[in-house]
């Protein structure tokens, strides 16, 4: 959690990079530290001391690990739940290599778990990349992400980032092995990778799928997939009939559970059945199932979704199979809904006087960029503006209304013969994407 000031900023671009956000322990009770002690913003300053006395000899890699931890930067800007936090908690991996090659593989490696990650488990579509240099990790070679989209406010995000750290770091910290290769070059440096995902991918699927009536939570990720709540149960109902119908929510639970499907149930008698349906769907729980005694009577259940409200009757024969081509067909509508918004608010604009009316239809934009850093600076500092061209005003805390690059997409649009960038006068040399984000 601790790192001392003299390792911290032994990689010049990457202590650059951090210094405002890193809080700094100057006490201890009332007595004032000779030198102040950093708080982790991330670990590669931590571990890469000891990186350099367990990598002895080439045969030592590569070396892998990966932890969970929290880490803390001082942001600016107005924290926001899970978006932006000033500890958040998250995996951090870092690899060594013996060669460039092989960590550029590990890059590509972890950057696609995480679009699976989002994509296959979160329903959230992404758009994986490279980070502009303005964007990259501080003191890294270069950096890949996958970007996410909120249509709620039209803001980019950034999911998750694997960078390709070259030698910048094993230079420093001298993690150095002999060369297998022979003598000419006698000692070689690593080369790293370190990547990570952190509790900000919770918020990014909460503000995709949630609704007006609380949480959508997707079903490979929710804790319950499924609640059963027994109806119909009035104050005329007997005993025996009551009992008969929790009976058999009991035993509908037990069967679920040994398929596999995740599910709990709701048997409080001081709630009304409307009442626990508000419940569990703010809750997000990806389907209800009613059971009362004309179900019972009709050897069938009601299974409600969550995600569109529709109401399906399923019979107690089936429901083995039909409750997960149930949950796996909500997976896929709430995926492919968000595909489509992300997909029809990222549009391709190639000439200045479209950018911002484009940028204020909540949109991110796919342009055609010349890749230099002043002009991403430039661009940033044009499109905070309203579409007469007016400044936005600013709250300083506030996310900026400026768009930045988000990443430029691995799937490229082809650039045409001659084709300008969409800000300067210089030729284009790829389609990057830009948006407000977070
Ligand atoms: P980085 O080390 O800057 O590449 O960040 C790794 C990942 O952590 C990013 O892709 C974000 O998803 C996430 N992240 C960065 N800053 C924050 C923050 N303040 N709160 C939550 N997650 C963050
Ligand atoms: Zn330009």
């Amino acid at each position: 959690m601790f790192v001392s000031s003299r390792v911290l900023e032994k990689e010049k671009d990457h202590i650059e990079g951090f210094a405002p956000e890193v809080a700094w322990v100057t006490r201890a009770g009332s007595s004032e530290l000779d030198e102040p002690i950093a708080i982790r913003p991330t670990s590669e300053t931590v571990m890469y001391p000891y990186y350099a006395k367990w990598i002895r000899s080439h045969r030592d890699l590569p070396l892998k690990l990966n932890q969970w931890n929290s880490v803390v930067r001082w942001e600016f800007k107005h924290p926001q739940p899970f978006l932006r936090t000033r500890e958040f908690l998250w995996q951090e991996g870092h690899t060594a290599h013996l060669t460039e090659k092989e960590a550029d593989e590990q890059v590509m490696y972890i950057l696609e778990l995480y679009r699976r990650v989002y994509e296959e488990l979160l329903a959230v579509p992404v758009v994986p990349g490279t980070k502009t240099e303005n964007e990259k990790f501080a003191g890294g070679k270069y950096t890949t992400s996958v970007e996410g989209y909120i249509p709620a406010t039209g803001r980019g995000i950034q999911g998750a980032t694997s960078h390709h750290l070259g030698e910048n770091f094993s230079r420093m910290f001298q993690i150095s092995v002999e060369n297998p290769e022979g003598t000419d070059k006698p000692k070689v440096f690593a080369n790293q990778t370190s990547w990570g995902i952190s509790t900000r991918s919770i918020g990014v699927m909460v503000m995709i799928h949630s609704d007006n009536k609380g949480l959508v939570i997707p079903p490979k990720v929710s804790q319950f997939q499924v609640v059963i709540i027994p109806v119909g149960v009035t104050a005329k109902t007997s005993k025996a009939d009551k009992e008969n119908i929790y009976e058999s929510c009991k035993s509908l639970e037990k069967q679920l559970k040994l398929a596999g499907i995740r599910t709990t149930s709701d048997y409080r008698d001081n709630y009304s059945p409307g009442w626990k349906f508000s419940n569990w769907e703010l809750k997000g729980l990806p389907v209800r199932l009613e059971l009362g005694p004309k179900d019972i009577a009709n050897g069938s259940v009601l299974a409600v979704r969550r995600d569109n409200g529709a109401k399906v009757s399923i019979k107690l024969s089936e429901i083995e199979t039909k409750l997960p081509e149930l949950l796996d067909d909500i997976q896929k509508s709430l995926f492919l809904a968000a595909k489509k918004k992300f997909d029809t608010h990222r549009v391709i604009v190639e000439e200045w006087k479209d950018f911002v009316h484009v940028l204020n239809q909540k949109n991110v934009i796919l342009a055609p960029w010349c890749g230099v850093p002043e002009c991403e600076d430039n661009i940033k500092k044009e499109s905070a503006r309203k579409d007469d061209g007016e400044a936005f005003e600013v709250d300083e805390k506030a996310p900026s209304m400026g768009a930045k690059s988000l990443c430029t997409p691995f799937e490229q649009p082809k650039l045409k013969p001659g084709q300008k960038c969409v800000l300067c006068d210089k030729l284009a040399v790829n389609y990057t994407l830009f948006g407000r984000s977070y």
